[in-house]
């Protein structure tokens, strides 16, 4: 057996062990009503396992699981819960590889160029919000010498967190690490598409914390996500996924006035000025598209402009780059981009692609070669496309793909490009690529986004505030504020010194 044979193996009998449960007040518990869905394999089509089918009745075995042990945790010290997420993170690290086996297993996200990151990543937010516990703390305010004003950081109770399929462990990670050192305790909900990898983290949570303190269920978003919002005892939600979807949540959660966080789509802007680093540009393009995730990121580089200088050199070099990388078994180490996630989304890709091709004068490069062996004669992989001749009013441009679809628009002058990345309704991620400094600063003034970057294109990491604007979404994650001003109240306490 190779070596990917042998991960595939390892993985899909963890699947296995897995399958069927939602992990509820410590325990793996089977769907109440009995019921299962498959989870597939989407480089194969193959059925790897099962998930427990979440409806009304798991979802209040869970909230009630997590109300009941969150006076408890509320109460450990900061300190203590501290000490628990390192040694979460501890373990989490420990079994770092066999998450991120069965994560590349059930989302196609190749094992090397994607999946191990993120489960490494799990780790780090899990240590980093650890060392963030001493600072829940509050501050004494000058209002009248003879009163003592303090306010003070409480936790919100119970968190619903709902995750998406595209980066289900980092995105539960950043949800549920800096809850839980507030003092919540958390259901999460897991995507359809990836329940089991996502579960499994929950068991290793579950070795460490107090039962009830992190419950897990999967389902589909009417049936379990939304009693889930809607269960009276959640006081808090946070979201990773459509703005149609979360702009749904914002509206349940409104009708019972509790507080939301949302990371929405994108539709992130890249700016290449002329004078700019050829090579580096091209090498961030191929980063920040995405392409090794099939361009299922919120903060793909979906929109590249490029000036007219410089964009045929451009567009030939950032083909030569992606047609080097190699697709396949996401398993294999060899493979640097994996499959699409799901049959909806395979479709959702070629309709967009479709609609690019038919618009007058637009090019599409298809590139890199999908895997030709028997074994994924059903998988779901898409060759990487970039369009040329398409502009920022088409479809193309402003409405999220979530698929491995890029357009570059030649521009002529800096104001102009500034003005087009600013001319979407998305604004969450946005680089700039010039060799001229001042106006790299000024573009940073100016591109409307919740992250810019000049010259060079980072991920999402803990430590750096995460989150967009117009309709990429509300509030940030990953960073010190998220804990403190998306998972905690602040109390004003005035004592009578007289
Ligand atoms: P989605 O928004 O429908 O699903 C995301 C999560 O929300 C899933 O766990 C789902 O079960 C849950 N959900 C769905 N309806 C719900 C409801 N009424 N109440 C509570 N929870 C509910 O997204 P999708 O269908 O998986 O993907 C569709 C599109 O969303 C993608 O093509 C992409 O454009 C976008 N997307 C964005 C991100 C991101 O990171 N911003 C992630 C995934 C998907």
């Amino acid at each position: 057996m190779g070596n990917s044979s042998q991960a595939a193996a390892a993985a899909i009998s963890l699947a296995q062990r897995l399958s069927g449960y939602h992990l509820i007040g410590g325990r793996f518990t089977p769907a109440l009503s009995g019921a299962s869905f498959p989870v597939l394999n989407p480089a194969t089509g193959k059925e790897i396992g099962r998930a427990a089918e979440g409806a009304a009745a798991d979802v209040d075995a869970a909230v009630e699981a997590a109300f009941k042990a969150q006076a408890a945790w509320a109460r450990t010290s900061a300190r203590e819960r501290g000490k628990a997420l390192h040694e979460c993170a501890r373990r989490l690290l420990e079994h770092s590889e066999e998450i991120a086996q069965l994560l590349a297993l059930e989302t196609g996200k190749a094992i090397r160029s994607e999946s191990r990151g993120e489960a490494t990543l799990v780790a780090e937010s899990f240590s980093f919000y650890g060392g963030l516990t001493s600072e829940l703390k509050g501050e004494t305010v000058p209002f009248d010498p003879k009163m003592l004003t303090l306010t003070q950081r409480e936790p919100i109770g119970v968190v619903a967190a709902i995750i998406p399929w595209n980066a289900p462990l980092m995105l539960m990670a950043f949800k549920i690490a800096p809850a839980l050192a507030a003092g919540n305790t958390v259901v999460v909900k897991s995507a359809e598409e990836a329940p089991l990898a996502a579960l499994r983290v929950m068991e290793i949570l579950n070795e460490v914390l107090p039962a009830g303190v992190a419950n897990i269920l999967s389902g589909d978003g009417p049936a379990c996500g939304a009693p889930l919002v809607d269960h009276p005892r959640i006081g808090k939600v946070t979201f990773t996924g459509s703005v149609e979807t979360g702009k749904h949540i914002a509206r349940a959660a409104a009708e019972k006035l509790i507080p939301v966080t949302l990371e929405l789509g994108g539709k992130s802007p890249m700016i290449v000025m002329g004078d700019a680093d050829l090579d580096k540009a091209v090498a961030g393009a191929v980063a920040g598209m995405r392409f090794t995730r099939q361009g299922q990121s919120c903060t793909a580089a979906s929109r590249m402009f490029v000036h007219e200088s410089i964009v045929d050199a451009f567009v030939e070099k950032v083909k030569e780059k992606v047609n080097a990388m190699k697709m396949g078994d996401p398993l294999d180490e060899a493979t640097d981009i994996g499959s699409i996630i799901s049959q909806a989304q395979f479709e959702r890709v070629h309709f967009y692609i479709k609609l690019g091709e038919q618009v007058p004068g637009a090019k599409s490069h298809r590139l890199s070669a999908v895997p030709d062996g028997p074994e994924f004669k059903d998988g779901l992989f898409v060759q990487p496309v970039i369009f040329t001749g398409v502009s920022n009013d088409h479809r193309l441009a402003r409405e999220e793909i979530f698929g491995p679809v890029t357009c570059v628009i030649a521009f002529k002058d800096y104001e102009d490009a500034i003005r087009q990345a600013n001319d979407s309704d998305f604004a969450l991620a946005a680089t700039i690529w010039t060799s001229n400094i001042t106006l790299a600063m000024d573009a940073t003034q100016r591109l409307q986004a919740g992250f810019v970057q000049v010259n060079q294109n980072i991920v999402a990491q803990p430590g750096l505030s995460y989150g967009g604007i117009k309709q990429s979404g509300l509030g940030k994650e990953a960073s010190l504020e998220a804990m403190l001003e998306h998972f905690t109240n602040k109390k004003t306490i005035i004592i009578n010194l007289a």
